[in-house]
């Protein structure tokens, strides 16, 4: 049983494929044969030395996005069985800290996590508590599966930004996030989404995923686009998906009047942008965070059953366990949406 381990950000060479052992099966644990683990941009993050939800603490597996069969089940274990799918919920929380205790978990103190601080999916195998595994249905590809935590991620922040029917949405990027903001603005009502994106085959899968438009930000202004198409001062509700800070800046100058700005992505530490503060007033924006996805997995189980949402456009590239670090490389370049590993392969 191997596994592709992190060594370090400060590593020459920072992942390593690593024979690992399983004893007996604790009570309330499930082992996992991994089929399909996604690269995130904190996977990205971390392979930078960069901070993701959690501290991370080498050598670790890392790969928080997986989906694959339950291979072994411990005694006290009742809600899956030898062979289910599931897709796994990578977030565990003390329950103890300030904040688990003020209904507010996703700002734990202490929070550990499977493919962070845990062993994760970029392995042959995983070791997982009962709690965090979701059963999925049998003939959902796995690569869709291992979707089900970014879109988890994406239902914590569409309810944050409550979009109502009938409303405007700009979503700022188009990589895998955005690509399920749009469909989930779509989902929500919205009667009119606006993909910001450089990337001309990201724009493309924006409007085939039913974007109403699709904007180049280098080559056109975008705030001006998007008072051009809504015929106002703005949207109603922005999404930014990228995590640098000029797009947290469009994405206040692209918000009308009353609107919500949502900064979705997860930043560098160290970033800020300057606020125009008179817009905030005048137009009496609300600018919100999200963070992971507090109790949102079996809604993101739910849908992806339900076939509503369009994911395999999205995966662009597979990799095995041995290419993790040529994997991560293929998720930082603008070919790909979704880079995917596949330990079995
Ligand atoms: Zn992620
Ligand atoms: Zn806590």
């Amino acid at each position: 049983m191997r596994g592709t381990f992190f060594l370090g950000a400060d590593r020459e060479k920072k992942f390593e494929v690593r024979e690992m052992q399983f004893g007996e099966l604790g009570p309330h644990e499930v082992l996992v044969e991994c089929r399909s683990c996604g690269i995130c941009g904190t996977d990205v993050h971390i392979y930078h030395g960069e901070e993701g939800s959690a501290a991370v603490s080498p050598p670790v597996v890392l790969g928080h996005e997986f989906a694959g069969v339950v291979a072994g089940i411990g005694a006290e274990v009742t809600d899956v069985k030898v062979g289910d799918h599931v897709a796994l919920d990578p977030n565990m929380y003390c329950g103890l800290c300030t904040p688990c205790r003020m209904g507010k978990k996703q700002n734990c103190e202490r929070l550990f996590a499977l493919g962070v601080n845990v062993n994760g999916g970029f392995a042959e195998y995983a070791l997982c508590p009962d709690t965090q595994c979701f059963r999925v249905s049998e003939d959902m590809d796995f690569d869709v599966a291992a979707m089900v935590e970014p879109l988890a991620c994406a239902l914590h922040g569409i309810d944050r930004a409550q979009i109502q029917p009938g409303q405007t949405v700009v979503v700022i990027g188009g990589g895998t996030i955005g690509l399920l903001m749009v469909q989930l603005a779509r989902l929500s009502g919205a009667s009119m989404i606006i993909l910001s994106e450089p990337i001309e085959m990201r724009r493309r899968i924006g409007l085939e995923l039913h974007a109403d438009a699709a904007v180049d930000p280098l080559h056109e202004d975008l705030p001006a686009r998007v008072r051009e198409i809504t015929g106002r001062n703005g949207a109603d509700v922005v999404i930014e998906c990228v995590g640098k800070p000029f797009a947290a800046s469009q994405a206040i100058e692209a918000a009308g009047s009353g609107a919500t700005v949502l900064l979705f992505s997860v930043p560098a530490v160290d970033s800020t942008i300057p606020l125009p503060l008179f817009d905030v007033y005048k137009k009496e924006l609300t600018i919100l965070g999200s963070i992971i996805n507090p109790d949102t997995h079996q809604r993101a189980v739910n849908l992806l059953n339900s076939g509503q949402l369009e994911i395999r456009k999205l995966i662009t590239h597979v990799y095995d366990l041995e290419h993790l670090d040529e994997a991560i490389h293929m998720q930082m370049s603008s070919e790909s949406i979704k880079v995917v590993v596949h330990p079995q392969e």
